[in-house]
């Protein structure tokens, strides 16, 4: 089957069922993103933006509706979808290399062109020179910088990101953000980026998706277009000092109702 979307949710409601009993997480969501696109959910904590996620890995099945990779029903995990979470989850016994290749090992690929992959990534991940260091040895943004090219090295078509950088500091994540757009573009990765930061989900992608609280639903859907940089795409560190930028911020702020507890 060929389908124009690279990922497509079709309709889908997941409900957990605890011994406390039933949480509706998630209510009819359709969504599709195109090949190479990039796109952001955000909403208020617990309305079910990593359940979505989840879904998507292929780890938890969604109560009713589908999930399609390039049209092909996801349901399992998947080698075409990438997940990277918060924590880096890094074997601290492993060097930087030997972790990255990680998924290669797991996914038993041809080991010798997957280290190659692997240190190619890891350049281009600014982290050529750590190759034989361990993960105690590096800063918390180094450390997402390898979980990125751990991510990358199985050369998935999908990359789900879970509030990747919430763990680092203000300033690394400004610039740790603009590295991750650069590879993974240069990658033509189709990306979700769960985030409860709205600027980053500004500055990081093409369309911003707001979820409702509890039971989450598709609350509105916002188009990032920088027109005042001539329709260049700029850089998030760039589109943070976009005149854009404060308009979006303050409609995204409203929407998610950001103000109010809960
Ligand atoms: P978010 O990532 O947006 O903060 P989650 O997807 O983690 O939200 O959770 C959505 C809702 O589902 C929350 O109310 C959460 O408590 C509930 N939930 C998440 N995981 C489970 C689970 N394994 N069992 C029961 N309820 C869960
Ligand atoms: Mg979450």
């Amino acid at each position: 089957m060929t389908s124009p979307y690279r990922i497509h949710v079709d309709n889908v409601s997941l409900r957990y069922f605890t011994q406390q009993g039933e949480t509706q997480a998630l209510q009819n969501i359709n969504l599709s993103v195109k090949p190479g696109e990039f796109i952001s959910l955000i909403g208020q904590s617990g309305c079910g933006k990593s359940t979505l996620l989840s879904i998507l890995a292929g780890i938890l099945p969604p109560s009713s509706g589908s999930v399609f990779v390039d049209g092909e029903t996801i349901v399992g995990p998947n080698p075409r979808v990438g997940y990277m979470l918060q924590q880096d989850y890094l074997f601290e016994w492993r060097t930087i290399l030997e972790n990255t290749l990680l998924g290669a090992q797991i996914q038993n690929k041809d080991m010798a062109a997957a280290e190659k992959r692997a240190i190619q990534l890891l350049q281009k991940c600014g982290m050529g020179d750590y190759l034989h260091h361990y993960p105690r040895q590096l800063s918390g943004g180094m450390r997402q910088r390898v979980a990125l090219a751990r991510t990358l090295v199985t050369n998935p078509d999908v990359v789900l990101l879970d509030e990747p950088f919430s763990a680092l500091d203000s300033q690394t994540r400004l610039s740790i953000a603009d590295e991750v757009v650069d590879v993974l573009r240069d990658e033509g990765k189709s990306v979700i980026l769960v985030t409860h930061d709205i600027g980053e989900a500004i500055a990081m992608t093409d369309r911003v998706i707001v979820l409702s609280r509890r039971p989450g639903r598709i609350k509105s859907v916002h188009h990032m277009e920088f027109p005042s940089t001539g329709g260049k795409r700029p850089t998030p560190f760039e589109a943070r000092g976009c005149p854009e930028f404060n308009d979006y911020f303050n409609v995204l702020w409203d929407e998610i109702d950001a103000h109010v507890e809960g």
